[in-house]
């Protein structure tokens, strides 16, 4: 489950670096992505919502910067289910291990 979600995450990332030139988003980009995630979905993000934003969300713990303030509705989602909390420390480890 979590081998399969980070093969995909890779991908993705490997995606994003081609189309656009290793472009990183920025956290007025990710609060825009968040809040158009609020707007279709009223409270709760989804586990799809959460994957999307979840590599955000690490390197911005990473870079010290106030993740759980910026974005509140993941750290929620984290909290509450186990399964994406499980991908979230797998990534940050990950993550780690590269810097
Ligand atoms: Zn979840």
């Amino acid at each position: 489950m979590v081998i399969k979600w980070l093969d995909r995450f890779f991908k993705r990332k490997q995606q994003k670096a081609a189309q656009q030139g290793g472009y990183k988003m920025t956290i007025a980009e990710a609060e825009k992505m968040l809040v158009m995630i609020q707007k279709t979905q009223e409270t709760e993000l989804s586990c799809d919502d959460v994957h999307e934003l979840l590599d955000q969300y690490a390197e911005m713990k990473l870079r010290g910067e106030d993740a759980s303030a910026l974005l509140p509705l993941i750290r929620f989602h984290l909290d509450m289910c186990p399964d994406c909390r499980e991908e979230y420390e797998a990534l940050m480890r990950i993550l780690r291990a590269q810097a």
